[in-house]
Order: C-alpha cells, then sequence, then structure tokens
C-alpha cells in the first residue's frame, strides 16, 4: 500500500513533475554552461537506462504526471530512444500525462518522428540566436542550420516546439524582436530565461551579460500588447500573450520566490541524485537503493520517500554555497518552466 500513496511534501505539495537528466554529455559547449574541455563521468556513474526506467516507472507509480527529459543533451544518449517508447507504455495506459524534453535541437532531425512515435507531443529547443555566426560563438560547437532543420523535421512530425532563449545583455538583445517575429511566423511559443551573472567559468569567457527580464517586458510592451496569463506550471515561468500575434510569451527568473508554495517538481540527475528544491543544493542518493535492490523498488521508494519529506518550503538562492563552474548557470538554462 505504502509503496502507492501519492507524494505529497509537509507543506501539502504533491510532487507531480518529475524532470530526469539522462547524461551529462552534450555535443554543444555553450559558453554559459560548459567549458570546452570538459570531462565527463565515468559509465559506471550514471543511471543505465533500465535504471532509469525502474525511476521513472517508481515517481508514475507515486503520482508524477508530467516527465521531462533533460541533459545535458538528452538526445546524444546512446539508444536514448529505447527509454522514450519504454515511456511510452505509461502514457498509453493513461497513468502519465506528458513526456516532454528539453533539448538543443541538434538532433532532432534523426529523432523527432520517433519521439512523436513514443508518444512525446511538446519539446523545448534551447536557441539563444538567429544569427549563425553568434549562434557558433555561444554554442562552440554549434551549428544554426542543423537546429534549424531539426526544427522542421520536429514540426514537420507534428512536435509543439517551445524556443527557450537565454537573455544575455549585449549579446541577442538586438534580436528580441526578430526572434518573437520568428517564433510567431512558424507558430513557435517563446521563453526568455534570466541568468545571473556569473563568475569566471573556468577561464573561460566572462559572463556578465545579466539582462534583466521586467526590462525584456517593458521592451515588447513597447511594440505589442501584452495580456497576463494566469496559467502556472508550478515553476518559475510567467506567461503572457501577445494580442496581436496570439503568440504565448514566458519568463523564467529563477531567482525569484512566488511560486515555492505551488511547487509541484523534483528533479534527478543522470547520477541519480535527487535535489528537491530549485534553489538549494540539499540532495539525496536515488542511485544506492537502486542498485541494491535490482529485483525490488521498495528500497527506492522509500529514499524518494524520505527526500520528498525534506522537500524545503522554499528556496533562498543561497549563490555562496554554489559553484561557479557552470552547473548552476546550466540547470537555468534548461529550467524550461
Ligand atoms: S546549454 Fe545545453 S546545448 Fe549548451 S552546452 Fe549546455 S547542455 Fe549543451
Amino acid at each position: 500500500m505504502m509503496q502507492h500513496t501519492p507524494l505529497v511534501d509537509p507543506f501539502a505539495r504533491a510532487i507531480t513533475y518529475l524532470r530526469v537528466s539522462v547524461t551529462d554529455r552534450c555535443d554543444f559547449r555553450c559558453v554559459y554552461c560548459m567549458a570546452e574541455n570538459m570531462t565527463f563521468l565515468p559509465k559506471r556513474d550514471l543511471l543505465t537506462l533500465e535504471e532509469l526506467d525502474r525511476l521513472c516507472s517508481a515517481f508514475i507509480r507515486l503520482g508524477v504526471r508530467k516527465l521531462r527529459i533533460t541533459g545535458g543533451e538528452p538526445l546524444v544518449r546512446r539508444d536514448i530512444m529505447t527509454f522514450f517508447n519504454a515511456m511510452g507504455r505509461h502514457l498509453d495506459n493513461g497513468t502519465l500525462e506528458e513526456l516532454t524534453l528539453t533539448t538543443n535541437g541538434s538532433q532532432l532531425e534523426k529523432f523527432a518522428s520517433g519521439l512523436y512515435a513514443a508518444g512525446v507531443r511538446r519539446v523545448n529547443v534551447s536557441l539563444d540566436t538567429l544569427d549563425n555566426d553568434k549562434f557558433a560563438r555561444v554554442t562552440r560547437w554549434g551549428r544554426l542550420d542543423q537546429v534549424m532543420r531539426g526544427l522542421d523535421a520536429a514540426q514537420a512530425a507534428g512536435l509543439r516546439v517551445k524556443i527557450n532563449t537565454v537573455a544575455l545583455k549585449g549579446f541577442n538583445e538586438d534580436e528580441l524582436f526578430a526572434l518573437v517575429a520568428w517564433c510567431a511566423a512558424r507558430g513557435m511559443d517563446l521563453t526568455f530565461i534570466e541568468v545571473m551573472p556569473m563568475g569566471d567559468l573556468g577561464n573561460e569567457q566572462r559572463i556578465d551579460q545579466y539582462w534583466s527580464l521586467k526590462d525584456v517586458r517593458a521592451r515588447l510592451a513597447e511594440r505589442y500588447c501584452l495580456l497576463d496569463l494566469a496559467e502556472r506550471t508550478g515553476g518559475p515561468a510567467r506567461y503572457v500573450r501577445l494580442t496581436e500575434t496570439g503568440q504565448k510569451i514566458g519568463f523564467i527568473t529563477p531567482l525569484s520566490h512566488n511560486f515555492c508554495e505551488s511547487c509541484n517538481r523534483v528533479r534527478v540527475t543522470c547520477t541519480g541524485e535527487i535535489y528537491t528544491c530549485l534553489g538549494q543544493e540539499d540532495r539525496a542518493d536515488l542511485r544506492a537503493p537502486l542498485r541494491a535492490a535490482p529485483d525490488d523498488d521498495a528500497p527506492l521508494v522509500a529514499a524518494i520517500r524520505d527526500a520528498v519529506a525534506d522537500k524545503p518550503k522554499g528556496h533562498d538562492f543561497d549563490y555562496s554555497r554554489q559553484r561557479a563552474d557552470g552547473q548552476v548557470s546550466r540547470h537555468m538554462s534548461h529550467t524550461g518552466g
């Protein structure tokens, strides 16, 4: 029985949304996320595809209704479609409402139709600029035309696409209206993500390009009529509709406190660590209980329940405790609402 009682934290918040990273690897090296020479985790540290299946399935039995797959870049994980297809069974039997992913778009040309067949209906694609040179600069290894082909494939396959754009002063400020118009023309929603000024990224480029979303919003309001939407996702995103285009524009301000009371989510890293709060470093290990009992999910469920029982009431964003090696900013760039 205990195994099936829904997950509710001590502040009466039901946990219905799970974000799971399936790899720390990526085929891009975005300057705000990774150093150019990255050392990735040894394979044995990562949850296997079977372990990821057991983990996600346990959360779904415990009441998770939305599952978002992230990375690194989730589509560079070998055989990842096996995992998406396996999760499709939870969509088929109605226990899972939504299976989505956040991706850099580089592999969508190859995987879009397979994702649709697995039951994915929406994808978030991270894209900060529509300029070839700037795109190559910010992603280092990425090429814009590859992502554009991925977007074409995604839309041709029937996937709804939302673009996630990190707002960077002096980088894509001049593209605000171009991005909005491009998304409107393609029928895509657009969400801006605010980043905090971070320190040096491993002696690499310094990101001191803080562009406040208040300012983004004010500039949009100069040209469009913004209608606030009541819609809440249980996360940090706020949405408006542009009356002129009908398009939904989101704003993600990871530092805001004002969604804590409705927070419905936890996230799990590719090594099986569960983080129960966006802004705190508190975490617990789910890999050990997964591996300790390969045929019995009871220890895993107990560990999940313990972690959720400790979910903090709110976050304080104590940056002094966070590392300046890109972990935090990557998390933000993939917060995704
Ligand atoms: S921000 Fe995303 S696309 Fe860029 S390097 Fe990080 S994981 Fe890859």
